[in-house]
């Protein structure tokens, strides 16, 4: 980061900051490689920039970006099915009978896209903390608390 990227942040972008602070987050040495703000922690792992207000995600040696961004744009989509669905519900409340069925063939592909998602976003939690659980398993030291037990 330049020096002058700090004195582009604003007194909204500090507010922001102590805020993220009070809530529990820690700053980072890392800095966003859009503006050059200090990142910050939030308390359920994600990290973010307080100056674009936009999660950013770190990327593994070797890992694929559409890979890492995956669960990212997944929630975008689902937001976006859910706004959808939102603007239809009073549509399909005003209509007349026998204008109703695209309204609710559309509400059905809606609600199934969903479906599909929630699916796709469990399968691909459920992939990651297997690899979480692989990673720190090795640390835990299984095998050791049970040496530790008195005999018997
Ligand atoms: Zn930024």
């Amino acid at each position: 980061m330049s020096g002058t990227a700090w004195k582009k942040l604003s007194d909204e972008d500090i507010k922001r900051m102590s805020e993220l602070l009070k809530s529990g987050a820690t700053m980072l040495a890392d800095t966003c490689p859009v503006c050059g703000s200090p990142l910050f922690r939030l308390r359920d792992g994600s990290v973010i920039c307080p100056h674009c207000q936009k999660k950013v995600v770190y990327l593994k040696e070797g890992e694929n970006e559409d890979r890492a961004l995956e669960p990212y744009v997944l929630e975008e989509v689902r937001s976006s099915l859910f706004s959808l669905l939102r603007k239809l519900a009073p549509v399909m409340a005003s209509a007349d009978p026998d204008e109703a069925l695209p309204l609710v063939q559309l509400a059905n592909s809606l609600l199934e896209a969903l479906k599909s998602l929630s699916e796709l976003q469990r399968r691909i939690a459920e992939g990651r903390r297997g690899e979480l659980a692989g990673f720190r398993r090795p640390r835990v030291g299984r095998a050791r608390g049970v040496e530790l037990r008195p005999p018997r």
